[in-house]
């Protein structure tokens, strides 16, 4: 008599019922945790599988799976295919008139669903918890689990009843999924779901095919053509940006330079949206210029760029809409072309909504250090999620290919600069200052006497334009802070009077970063 183990026939469900040969990397560990009765917390970049990874000991182990998820559409998507798989499921959510609610949970009390989805507050509904209770439940999976941490970047207040969970089925296992969470999220979520020794199995963040790139905005719709330049007319690309204006925008100037692209933001109708989603799928459109709202249930394997104009609000987003390019496993290029002013946007928004104001500010501030950092691109992007880097060089970002470089002068000029912010005793933004610092005699400058400062003309050698740039990249460094709207003035920041004077504050004299590159002229 032969033995079958649990994770043969969890291999047999995936070849006869899904018709794929092989597992995928941690798709069988986070499946037999689960027949085991464990508790799991599973992290996998988004595509990496993880619906498998419930959805197969949902269909072979006795009783019904509870699926967690906050998200209607993918709800509806994972039901119809696996009804089409031949795989009873069902969701309940408010979509659905009374009648039909009625009838799929009669269903479900007779047993007769493997899966039943249901979104975080309609389980919490107490007297749904109740009738739960009179069901066989194989196990519990919380999907988009990062949902219940504060420092994850999608918090949501919902999610954090479901530590009730564990207390109300002590005996059931509980399972955890995202695809982003870096090292203090996973802890909330195994601290906030009560997860009982849990195996944690974190998916690799190394995506070796796409080549990552931050340079600093001076005129996107400038850059981003010479970008395209690079392209084939045929590439499919994704250029994301932080309003929906700027979508409609950048979408029009493509068009008039022989483009074919299509906005895509919440401001659009459903049917909009819909029909300008589905010409990219089908590739009658090859450029999409969008919001973070596109990209849910997107499956284009073969997107060959995705160019931000404007930093994400978290290196989370970065990843998640970087993450979109290059599935097919071919060289796909990922561009962040930032500047200042997207970090002053994200301040002002995470002041405005006045909630999580640290966890939210730091995580911004992780955004800001990829891209103003000359650090492997990789290599933070992997230890952002907790992993080694361990090669030296990744050949497939713009620092390891040496593409920016740091001026020799960036320690001086940074001084000068901070400098020149306190004698004009922070009262002016950065077109002045460098005004200041390459010596112009504009009226406004002799009006206020700035002509006859230490510092007027410190960096004549160098563009107006230049010192400028230079003036923006201390600033996304933290070492100056704009203040006052819309018309900012500099400050120097704490960090801003070590960098300057680093022995009043015992600090060593290199002891802070600091890089300074040439504005390239693309
Ligand atoms: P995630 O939720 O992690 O983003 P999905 O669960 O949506 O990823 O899976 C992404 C795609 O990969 C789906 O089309 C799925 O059917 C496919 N897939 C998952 N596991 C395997 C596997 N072992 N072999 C082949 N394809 C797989
Ligand atoms: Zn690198």
């Amino acid at each position: 008599m032969s033995v079958t183990t649990n994770l043969q026939v969890a291999k047999e469900a995936l070849q006869k019922i899904w018709g794929y040969p092989d597992f995928r990397p941690l798709q069988a560990e986070t499946i037999e945790t689960i027949q085991k009765g464990k508790d799991s917390l599973t992290v996998l970049p988004t595509g990496g599988g993880k619906s498998l990874c419930y959805q197969i000991p949902a269909a072979i182990m006795e009783g019904t799976a509870i699926i967690v998820s906050p998200l209607i559409s993918l709800m509806e998507d994972q039901v119809n295919s696996l009804q089409l798989l031949g795989v009873p499921a069902a969701y309940v959510n408010s979509s659905l008139s009374g009648g039909e609610v009625r009838q799929i949970k009669a269903q479900f009390f007779r047993g007769n669903l493997k899966m039943l989805y249901v979104s975080p507050e309609r389980l919490l509904l107490d007297h749904f918890i109740e009738e739960l209770q009179q069901v066989n439940i194989s196990f519990f999976a919380i999907d988009e689990a990062h949902c219940i941490s504060q420092w994850g970047h999608d918090f949501r207040p919902e999610y954090t009843k479901l530590k009730q969970l564990h207390q109300r089925f002590p005996n059931v296992g509980v399972h955890a999924f995202t695809a982003t969470a870096p090292p203090n999220v996973q802890k909330e979520i195994s601290n906030e779901l009560n997860l009982q020794e849990p195996e944690v199995f974190i998916g690799s963040y190394h995506r070796p095919n796409l080549f990552y790139r931050a340079i600093r905005r001076n005129s996107f719709k400038t850059q981003l053509v010479n970008v395209l330049k690079q392209f084939q007319k045929s590439d499919m690309g994704i250029v994301y940006c932080l309003t929906r204006k700027e979508t409609e925008e950048i979408a029009s100037h493509l068009n008039g330079v022989g483009y074919r692209a299509l906005p895509y933001h919440a401001g659009l109708s459903q049917e909009v949206r819909k029909r300008n989603q589905d010409l990219f799928s089908q590739e009658q459109v090859k450029v999409i210029v969008a919001t973070v709202a596109f990209g849910m249930g997107i499956d284009q394997s073969n997107v060959r760029f995705v160019i931000h104009n404007g930093m994400p609000r978290t290196l989370s987003h970065y990843q998640q809409e970087a993450g979109r390019a290059g599935r097919d496993g071919l060289a796909a290029h990922c561009i962040l072309v930032f500047a200042p002013k997207d970090i002053q946007f994200w301040k002002r928004m995470i002041d405005n909504e006045g909630v999580l104001v640290e966890q939210r500010s730091r995580q911004l501030q992780d955004m800001i250090n990829y891209a103003t950092q000359l650090k492997c691109r990789h290599r933070s992007l992997i230890e952002y999620f907790g992993q080694d880097f361990e090669r030296n060089s990744c050949g497939a970002c713009d620092v390891c290919l040496g593409e920016v470089e740091s001026i020799k002068d960036s320690r001086t000029y940074s001084r000068m600069i901070l400098s020149a912010t306190l004698k004009v005793k922070q009262n002016f933004g950065a077109g002045y200052i460098a005004q200041v610092l390459t010596g112009s005699t504009d009226q406004k400058i002799l009006r206020n006497g700035h002509d006859q400062l230490s510092v007027h003309g410190l960096l004549k050698k160098h563009s107006k334009t230049q010192v400028h740039d230079w003036i923006n990249q201390v600033e996304s460094q933290g070492y100056l802070a704009r203040h006052g709207d819309p018309y900012p003035v500099l400050k120097v920041t704490q960090a801003g009077y070590w960098l300057l004077v680093p022995q009043k504050y015992d600090k060593k004299e290199d002891e802070l970063p600091v890089f300074l590159v040439e504005t390239r002229r693309e």
